[in-house]
């Protein structure tokens, strides 16, 4: 695995960039490190403004429609190179809780609050602000365990079709298992405009590959949007996503979170890799009541190799009438 090194921390910023030529289109809003620790997105988002620039300058006819914005989620916990500082802020937008930070009088109760309260506000005035196009929403993370490529999509049928165009394996389901996440909070009801909205997870935590990986998910998804053109888009984006794609579902669901609490001793057996097909009755780890298998033939997802983190792991069943890649 190639490492890059790490980025000078002065300059991460909130807003890691934008780019708008003033012409009509989607409004495509990504999002990286809602997980402190998974900084190789943020990159890619950096570098994917840098290169429209680029075409910008060096393509005459080059046109960008609509407007793109790059955010970082928890901007505290990524200078400190961490998952979290005080709660998951993947697992905090709640009505409730919006509505709370939402009034200024009430002042954050953590560090996580204040963060998601400086990213909705952004996120709502983009959104008002935007006019015409669809809004797409792009969460950006990476995994412990290798191999982890793949999205899940919101519950808007807009959104699975987009999940499909981007040459990823699609994971349907998150939504129904996995509380209060930023993914299931950017809909209609909250945002009052329709919203496309997909979670991609581009690989592991210090790879560089998963740079390469979030560049190509990205311009991928300007492509479908129609925000650049096909002719402008290089092949070699589809190509890398493809690579890793291949031999996997196109589809599966789902359809058990183990969930970790603080204390419980968990500890992932070693080797497991995300898409590994899992036979019932393996030991895929321990904790402080025993040996935890699994109970059923599935496919492993995000095997938890790091410290912080509330899943031990993920297991989906693939859906066979959508084939492999
Ligand atoms: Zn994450």
């Amino acid at each position: 695995m190639r490492r890059v090194k790490p980025y000078p921390k002065r300059q991460i910023k909130r807003v890691i960039g934008t780019y708008d030529d003033g012409v009509e289109g989607p409004l495509i809003i990504a999002v990286a490190c809602l997980h402190g620790n998974e900084f190789m997105p943020y990159r890619a988002i950096d570098y994917a403004v840098k290169m429209l620039e680029v075409e910008h300058i060096t393509k005459p006819d080059f046109v960008y429609r609509g407007k793109f914005i790059g955010l970082c989620g928890n901007l505290r916990a990524t200078k400190l190179g961490q998952r979290f500082i005080d709660k998951d802020l993947n697992r905090i937008w709640s009505e409730e809780l919006v509505e709370r930070i939402s009034d200024h009088q009430n002042i954050p109760e953590c560090e996580e609050e204040a963060e998601l309260q400086v990213v909705w506000q952004r996120i709502l005035k983009e959104v008002r602000q935007h006019k015409g196009g669809p809004v797409v929403f792009l969460d950006f993370h990476t995994t412990s365990a290798d191999g982890g490529v793949f999205c899940m999509p919101a519950h808007e049928r807009a959104s699975l079709d987009l999940a499909f165009e981007l040459y990823l394996p699609v994971v349907e389901g998150l939504m129904e298992t996995v509380p209060n996440s930023c993914l299931s909070f950017m809909s209609e009801k909250h945002l009052g405009k329709p919203a496309v909205a997909i979670s991609i997870e581009v690989g592991q935590h210090q790879d560089i590959n998963s740079v390469y990986v979030a560049i190509a998910a990205l311009i991928n998804a300007m492509r479908k949007t129609g925000a650049v053109q096909e002719e402008d888009v290089e092949s070699r984006h589809d190509d890398i996503l493809k690579r890793y794609a291949e031999g996997l579902p196109r589809l599966s669901r789902l359809r058990y979170i183990h969930p970790v609490k603080r204390g419980d001793g968990f500890k992932m057996e070693p080797g497991f890799s995300n898409f590994q097909s899992i036979t019932k009755g393996t030991l895929l780890a321990t904790d402080a009541s025993g040996s935890i298998h699994c109970q059923e033939d599935r496919i492993l997802l995000m095997p938890l190799y790091q410290e912080k983190g509330s899943e031990g792991f993920y297991l989906i069943e693939k859906d066979e009438s959508f084939g492999y890649f």
